[in-house]
């Protein structure tokens, strides 16, 4: 039996997880859950798992949660310390990273210092804080096993010496030429580019193949998503430039590839659904039954692959030369798309201004270098300032 704490429960990963959780309740028990705000539904799975403690944003959702849980063990608490805590809690053996933004770094780090087996979702996590996140996890021996859907695909494919070294392994020593990050184009992969500033939050957010929250499927449409995707497995695969490729794949079924040297390609496939790398972290070193079917070749069609355009998608050039113009533009970046989207979905600027704005906080000068998580902290705050100038700027051209 192995103790897991989600945080970010009541998001689609979390849910995701809790499926997985739910169907092998002889392999594990939860031991904290959070959410931000969703208290009614945080509390529905309060009953169903039967935590020790649920997290939630404030104390007026505490008061709410604590009400709805009357009568159950849960014990409630709130804030940003009360998530690191449950983060580093000796309780549980396994964290679920997978709140949204760089709000989910302090208790994510938490875990890592804690040495716990980090599921890792949250990716502008290791965005933000790149090779300070590294090294904490080699200082604490964490171990470290990526859920996102391409960067579980490359470990899936990776040599069995190499999935043991996440943040240093040595792809060249290894046998690899290349990773292979595929993404689908999002939903406006087709649509004519003169139309593309005229898109709406809903239609940004229908996704094509994948079922996500709101944030995530906006970055999949500008492709941020993947820019984002690149530098997480910068790092975790402790990539060079040439050791990093994107390629689009319209109907992931593909999830990434790695070409080794003697011509091999390994790819994982398999549908769409993010309980299957879920369950993959969870079971290591054995496999889980996910929920998820198998794939039908018969109706997969023919499957396409083509390099990305990037007039169409402006924000995975930033992000691909943030990753190696150093951690400020990274950081910088990250903060600055996360405040831009928001102002993208609660309609105050149009599709195509979230990547002007990006652009222009990266005008921005940037400190040469960064040796703290304090100092990465004040810089995301300054890159969000620098957003919100430039959001005006956009909205009085
Ligand atoms: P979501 O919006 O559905 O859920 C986010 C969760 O985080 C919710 O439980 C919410 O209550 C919590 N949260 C939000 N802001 C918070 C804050 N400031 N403090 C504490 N908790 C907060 O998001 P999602 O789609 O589940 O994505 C979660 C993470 O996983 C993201 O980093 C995303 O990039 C990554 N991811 C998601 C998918 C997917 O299919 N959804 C796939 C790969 C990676
Ligand atoms: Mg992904």
């Amino acid at each position: 039996m192995r103790s897991i704490t989600i945080l970010g429960a009541t998001g689609s990963i979390g849910e995701s997880t809790l499926d997985v959780v739910r169907r092998h309740p002889d392999s594990f028990q939860v031991f904290a859950l959070t959410a931000m705000s969703q208290v009614t539904k945080l509390a529905q799975l309060c009953r169903e798992f039967k935590p020790e403690v649920a997290v939630v944003g404030d104390e007026t959702s505490a008061a709410q949660l604590q009400q709805l849980l009357a009568g159950e063990a849960t014990e409630v608490v709130y804030g940003e310390q009360a998530l690191v805590q449950v983060s580093a809690a000796r309780q549980s053996d396994i964290v679920m990273a997978s709140i949204v933004g760089a709000a989910g770094l302090k208790p994510t780090l938490a875990a890592i210092d804690a040495g716990k087996t980090l599921l890792l979702a949250n990716k502008e996590a290791l965005v933000v804080s790149g090779q300070l996140f590294i090294e904490h996890a080699i200082k604490s021996g964490a171990k470290i096993v990526p859920v996102d859907s391409e960067h579980n695909a490359i470990f899936q494919c990776l040599p069995e010496l190499a999935r043991q070294q996440i943040g240093t392994m040595k792809l060249a020593e290894q046998g690899i030429d290349y990773i292979l990050l595929t993404g689908s184009g999002g939903p406006f992969r087709q649509l004519p580019l003169e139309q593309l500033a005229a898109q709406t939050p809903a239609a940004a957010c229908q996704h094509p193949n994948w079922s996500m929250g709101r944030k995530i499927s906006v970055d999949s449409a500008t492709m941020m998503n993947k820019g984002l995707e690149y530098i997480e497995a910068r790092w975790l695969f402790n990539c060079q430039p040439e050791q990093l490729k994107i390629v689009i794949h319209p109907q992931s079924v593909i999830h990434s590839m790695v070409q080794y040297i003697d011509g091999s390609v390994l790819a994982q496939m398999g549908q769409p659904d993010m309980r299957t790398p879920i369950a993959h972290c969870l079971g290591l070193p054995e496999r889980l039954r996910s929920g998820v079917p198998g794939l039908n070749f018969s109706e997969t069609g023919a499957l396409t692959f083509s390099p990305p355009d990037f007039a169409r998608y402006p924000c995975l050039q930033l992000a691909i030369d943030s990753c190696w113009q150093g951690q400020s533009a990274t950081t910088c970046l990250n903060a600055a798309n996360e405040v831009a989207v928001e102002a993208f979905l609660n309609e105050q600027i149009g599709f195509t201004h979230i990547a002007q704005v990006c652009a222009r906080v990266l005008e921005h000068e940037l400190p040469s270098r960064i040796d703290s998580i304090e100092d990465l902290l004040a810089l995301d705050s300054q890159a969000r300032q620098w957003t919100r100038q430039a959001l005006e700027q956009v909205n009085n051209v």
